[in-house]
């Protein structure tokens, strides 16, 4: 039982053939190839408008290309205070902007608001040249806390960010999944509601690696392939990450793969929920955040069961765990079985049983 995280997943067969299939003949290079001009047609298709395209190889490199491409170096780029972009990049966005400052937005359940946003904005910090000038927003879809932003929460932020000439990126490593939950569009979730850029992920939706920086904004595109290059990411066999990208989005694979996903991640949610054990965020995409009791804990990872323990200050009060508990972060993947589900589950009653027969009359505590 491993939940670890979905990238711990195996590449999606289809994504496979495909390598396959692209690995004959001869082919142009540096993304002028077939596959990539089919990728750029496909996704024009998906969000029902023209697209710059640019395929990378990883969501670090695709967020910190994107948000390179909205800052000045003195700019600030604004993310929810537990977001990728902000700690788990080592510094990618600062680097590929030559210095621009990330500056966090504490918001509940993985979420900034409009209303947070607009006060951050409002504060008297950002006198230039003293300041850095607020350049960017980015949005986490799903969010480090598999929470799921709404069209009309997304177009309230960047109305706010427009205002105030902030561009807006999304990081969608889990867009798929976020698309999935909420049964929206692609164009309502992005370029509709004021998305400018997308880093759309492949990766833990079943490619091997492929990453698209997906631009809606025209002017962005500007220079984004000598950044891309400069920083290492133009691929010279460009047609192996395109053709990943084409075997998902051909035939909506991408969206079925996130269903199922998401599907297992609420079968989780519904077995803890019947348990009596409490989620800290609302399960709305492939990840579940579970309260788990220390002992039951301990009694799981005995097991070896694969998950990472969370902490977060964006839980809401409700929500909120009890002292003698952890938070178990458990992400589901195309790949994951019910059956997987299930054993952990099981698992869980096993812990609990095991800890009622520890502290039976007669059993020694020590
Ligand atoms: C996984 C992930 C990324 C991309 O990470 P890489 O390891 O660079 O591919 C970006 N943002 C979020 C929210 C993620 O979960």
């Amino acid at each position: 039982m491993n939940l670890t995280s979905d990238n711990i997943a195996p590449a999606h067969h289809s994504v496979l053939s495909a390598l396959g299939a692209v690995n004959a003949g001869s082919s142009a290079p540096y993304g002028k190839d077939e596959v990539t001009a089919q990728v750029e047609e496909l996704l024009a298709g998906i969000f029902e408008c023209e697209v710059g395209v640019f395929l990378v190889t990883t969501g670090t490199a695709s967020n910190a290309l994107a948000l390179a491409q909205m800052t000045p170096p003195w700019g600030a780029i604004i993310a929810h205070s537990e977001a990728h972009v902000l700690h788990d990049e080592c510094g990618a966005p600062e680097f590929f902007s030559n210095g621009a400052k990330m500056v966090g937005l504490p918001g509940v359940d993985g979420k900034i608001t409009a209303d947070g946003l607009r006060a951050l904005l409002a504060r008297d910090y950002w006198t230039p040249p003293t300041h850095v000038t607020p350049s960017a927003v980015t949005l986490s879809q799903a969010t480090e806390a598999g929470t799921v932003y709404r069209p009309g929460e997304i177009a309230a932020i960047a109305e706010v960010a427009r205002d105030r000439g902030l561009r807006v990126h999304m990081d969608g490593a889990r867009f798929a999944n976020a698309v999935a939950a909420v049964g929206v569009s692609p164009a309502e979730m992005t370029w509709r509601a004021g998305v400018e850029a997308l880093s759309f992920g492949f990766t833990k939706n079943g490619a091997m690696a492929a990453e698209a920086v997906v631009l809606f904004a025209p002017d962005l595109i500007r220079n984004l392939a000598e950044r891309r290059k400069r920083g290492g990411h133009l691929w010279s066999k460009g047609r192996f990450i395109a053709a990943q990208a084409a075997a998902l989005l051909e035939d909506g694979l991408w969206l079925k793969l996130a269903h199922q996903a998401n599907a297992q991640a609420a079968r989780l949610a519904l077995g803890l929920e019947a348990r009596g054990l409490k989620t800290a965020f609302p399960v709305e995409a492939n990840e579940v955040f579970a309260h788990l009791p220390a002992a039951t804990h301990e009694a799981l990872k005995a097991q070896g069961v694969g998950y990472y323990v969370w902490s977060s200050d964006s839980i809401a009060p409700h929500r909120a765990g009890g002292a003698d508990e952890v938070i178990a972060r458990l992400i589901c993947s195309f790949a994951t079985e019910p059956q997987e589900i299930d054993a952990f589950l099981a698992a869980i009653d096993g812990a609990g049983a095991q800890k009622k027969a520890s502290r039976s009359p007669g059993t020694p505590l020590f």
